[in-house]
């Protein structure tokens, strides 16, 4: 078995360059080199270079833990998450965590934005039609569903962070994303009938402006704080729209921030 490359990289790899990472005599284009360039120092050189590799990893290992669809594998595969989180975080980048993003936020775990991202594909040959999501935060979960949808439409309620999402988009010029500013309990009917309404943030129930702005034969996402549990335990739930009426389904436990109402 080949061995694995350094995983996660140190913090104390971004102060300089690595040593001893120089392919072996005779071994230029083959084998990778032992030791891997940590993904810090990668990045202290300003560009992704070689974060393809450890992104690699992250995408094997939502493969284990039971992610199949091909689509979501390739845009995990090509968004680079470390891009997205502060610069003091990049060596977490691609570990199977939330981390904080500012203003009390967290940026949601690889494992959970492709579990949600698999189900609100299931059923689809192709790639999605138009896509709301609630709760841009730092614009991570957005630039992967832009990849898997024709349209998407993401509304954050905090300035700041709609701000920094834009900044934090702006390399990969996605056309077929819109970010807007706003409260997102109320939807965005503009844009509506969605084939697919992501939420990033759970509240106590599913606002009714996202079942009415959710197309027929379409399928809604949503962390959902669960009635009958502690207080703070969430769900995540999924509503079908079917031409006989909503069909709910309550999966896994699930750990989002709170969904808030009006915007700061
Ligand atoms: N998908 C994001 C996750 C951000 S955390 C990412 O990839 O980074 C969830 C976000 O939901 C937070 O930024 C929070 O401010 C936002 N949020 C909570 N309630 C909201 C509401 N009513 N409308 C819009 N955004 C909301």
């Amino acid at each position: 078995m080949k061995e694995r490359p350094p995983f996660p990289a140190r913090l104390d790899f971004l102060a300089g360059k690595p040593k001893g990472n120089r392919p072996a005599p005779g071994h230029a284009h083959s084998a990778p080199s032992q030791v891997a360039k940590p993904l810090g120092s990668v990045l202290s050189q300003g560009v992704g270079l070689d974060s393809s590799a450890v992104r690699m990893n992250m995408v094997k290992k939502l493969a284990g833990q039971g992610v199949t669809d091909a689509l979501v594998l390739s845009a995990m595969g090509s968004i680079e998450r470390h891009r997205f989180v502060d610069s003091a975080l990049v060596n977490q980048a691609y570990e199977d965590t939330s981390l904080p993003i500012g203003l009390g936020q967290t940026i949601s775990k690889p494992g959970v934005v492709a579990r949600m991202a698999e189900l609100l594909r299931q059923g689809t040959a192709g790639k999605l039609g138009r896509v709301l999501e609630i709760g841009t935060g730092c614009g991570y979960q957005a630039a992967v569903l832009s990849l898997l949808a024709h349209e998407v439409y993401s509304i954050e309620r905090l300035r700041g962070l709609h701000d920094k999402a834009r900044d934090n988009l702006r390399h990969l010029r996605l056309a077929n994303l819109h970010l807007l500013f706003g409260d997102g309990m109320a939807g965005y009917a503009k844009g509506a009938p969605y084939v697919a309404i992501i939420a990033a943030a759970g509240g106590e129930a599913v606002p009714q402006a996202w079942i009415d702005q959710l197309a027929v034969g379409g399928r809604l996402v949503a962390p959902v704080s669960a009635g009958s549990t502690a207080a703070g335990q969430q769900a995540l739930v999924v509503i079908d729209k079917t031409p006989q009426g909503l069909r709910q389904t309550v999966l896994e436990a699930v750990h989002f921030v709170p969904l808030k109402s009006g915007v700061a």
